[in-house]
C-alpha cells in the first residue's frame, strides 16, 4: 500500500515509511485528569484509534502509547480546592470516567498508558542530559531549556524565534529567572506544601513537556513514527518535545509524522472548560448508541475543526441505520475478498491522507446499492469488513465494546 499522511512538521503530505519496516510506533498526548473530559477528547481518541486500526488492518504491528499528565498546575489547584484531596484520587476518578467512555466508543486500549508521576527518574535523567550537553541550565532550583541552543526550535510551527515569541505561551512561567524569552521549564521549584520529588537541583517537580519526552522515549524508544494530539499542543508543547528529544537522545527527526486533530466547536465556538460550552460524550451516549457517536465523530476529517450543532446526531441517524442494517445482515456474513471494488475505493480514500469521511461516503453509497438490490457480489461482506476496520462494534470490530480489552 502507499499510505500518504500529512505531517504538521513541513506542512505536507508524504508517503508513510516507519522507522522499522512493518512496525508503527505511535504516541498520543493524553489528558490531564483534573476534571471530566468532553466531546473534543472523544474526537481525538476515536480518530487516532481509527488510524491505529487502519495500520493493524494493513498488517503492521502497532505500539500505541498514551500518557496521563497527573502532575501539573491544574491538578494541584483542583487538589487544593478539594481541601487537599490526594492528586492520585482525583486522577483515578476522572480517568475511570474517561476510560469508560472510550471503552463504550470501542477505542482500543493503549499498549502502554503511563502516568507522569511514575516517570520521575526518567524525567530527571533527561533533564540532566540536557544540562550536560549545554541545552539547559539551572537557576536556584529551576531548570530551563535554552531555546536558543537548538537551531530547529520553531520548525514545527514554521516560525522564527522572534515570531514564536509573539505567540501566547502557557509555559512562560518564571520570566524573571530565565535567560531567553522562549526558554521553558524542565524542572521547577514548588510552592511550600505542593507535591515534590528530590532531584540533583533540590526538591521540585517536572515541567510539562519533559514528561512526554521521558514517557515516549521509555515506552517507544528515541525515534517514533507518529505523534498525535490536538492542534492546540503544537506550540509550545510539541515544539518543546522535539527540542528535548533531539537534544537529549540524538536521532533526528524524533518523530516522522506529527498529526494534529482539529478543535471541536459548539455552535461555532471552540469547546473549552473555561468557556463552559462543553458537550460530554457520555451524555450523548445516554441518548444514542456509542457506535452512532463514533460514526458522527468519524464523519469529520482528523484535522477539521468540526462544529457540533444540536441535531447533528439525528442528522447521521439515517446513515447509521443503513450501515448497521447491512453490516449485520446475513449477506454480510460471507468472507470479504480483498480485491472487491468497494474495498479498493475504501483503501484509496484512507491512503489519501486518512480521509475517513470520503471512505465513509463510499460505504454509504454501497449500503444504498445493497438496500436497493443492485449491489455487486460480495459487496455487503466488503462493507462489513471496512466498517470493522473503522472500529465499529456492530460490524464485529475487536475492542472493549466486544469484550476485548487486551491491547
Ligand atoms: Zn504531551
Amino acid at each position: 500500500m502507499t499510505l500518504r499522511l500529512y505531517s504538521s512538521l513541513g506542512r505536507e503530505v508524504r508517503e508513510f515509511k516507519p522507522v522499522t519496516p512493518g512496525q508503527v510506533k505511535m504516541y498520543v498526548c493524553g489528558v490531564t485528569p483534573y476534571d471530566v473530559t468532553h466531546l473534543g477528547h472523544a474526537f481525538s481518541y476515536v480518530q487516532f484509534d481509527t488510524l491505529r486500526r487502519y495500520f493493524l488492518a494493513k498488517g503492521y504491528q502497532v505500539r500505541y502509547v498514551q500518557n496521563v499528565t497527573d502532575i501539573d498546575d491544574d491538578m494541584i489547584l483542583v487538589s487544593k480546592r478539594q481541601g487537599g484531596r490526594p492528586i492520585a484520587e482525583i486522577r483515578d476518578e476522572n480517568d475511570a470516567i474517561l476510560r469508560r467512555d472510550l471503552d463504550r466508543l470501542n477505542v482500543l486500549r493503549p499498549s502502554a498508558y503511563p502516568y507522569a508521576t511514575d516517570h520521575i527518574p526518567e524525567i530527571i535523567e533527561a533533564t540532566a542530559k540536557l544540562i550536560e550537553s549545554g541545552h539547559a541550565y539551572e537557576v536556584d532550583g529551576d531548570v530551563f531549556f535554552s531555546a536558543e541552543s537548538f537551531e530547529r526550535y520553531g520548525a514545527l510551527n514554521g516560525l522564527s524565534h522572534a515570531d514564536l515569541g509573539k505567540l501566547e505561551n502557557p509555559e512562560s512561567k518564571r520570566a524573571d529567572k530565565k535567560r531567553g524569552h522562549l526558554d521553558f521549564l524542565l524542572w521547577q521549584v514548588v510552592d511550600p506544601g505542593d507535591p515534590n520529588w528530590s532531584s540533583p537541583w533540590g526538591p521540585g517537580r517536572p515541567g510539562w513537556s519533559i514528561e512526554c519526552t521521558a514517557m515516549s522515549v521509555k515506552h517507544l524508544g528515541t525515534q517514533i513514527d507518529i505523534h498525535g494530539g490536538g492542534n492546540d499542543l503544537i506550540y509550545p508543547h510539541h515544539e518543546n518535545e522535539i527540542a528535548q528529544a533531539e537534544c537529549a537522545y540524538g536521532p533526528a527527526p524524533f518523530c516522522g509524522w506529527w498529526m494534529h486533530n482539529g478543535m471541536l466547536q459548539l455552535d461555532g465556538v471552540k469547546m473549552s472548560k473555561s468557556l463552559g460550552n462543553l458537550v460530554l460524550a457520555r451524555n450523548l451516549m445516554a441518548e444514542f448508541e456509542p457506535d452512532h457517536l463514533r460514526l458522527y465523530l468519524l464523519s469529520h476529517h482528523l484535522r477539521s475543526d468540526a462544529n457540533f450543532v444540536h441535531g447533528d446526531m439525528e442528522a447521521v441517524a439515517e446513515k447509521y441505520g443503513r450501515l448497521k442494517a447491512v453490516a449485520t445482515s446475513e449477506a454480510a456474513g460471507g468472507g470479504a475478498t480483498t480485491d472487491h471494488t468497494l474495498t479498493r475505493r475504501f483503501d484509496e480514500a484512507m491512503e489519501a491522507d486518512f480521509n475517513v469521511p470520503v471512505a465513509l461516503a463510499a460505504l454509504d453509497e454501497a449500503a444504498g446499492r445493497i438496500a436497493s438490490g443492485v449491489a455487486e457480489m460480495g459487496e455487503a461482506a466488503a462493507l462489513r469488513s471496512a466498517l470493522a476496520t473503522l472500529g465499529f462494534g456492530f460490524a464485529g470490530a475487536r475492542g472493549p465494546a466486544n469484550g476485548d480489552v487486551t491491547p
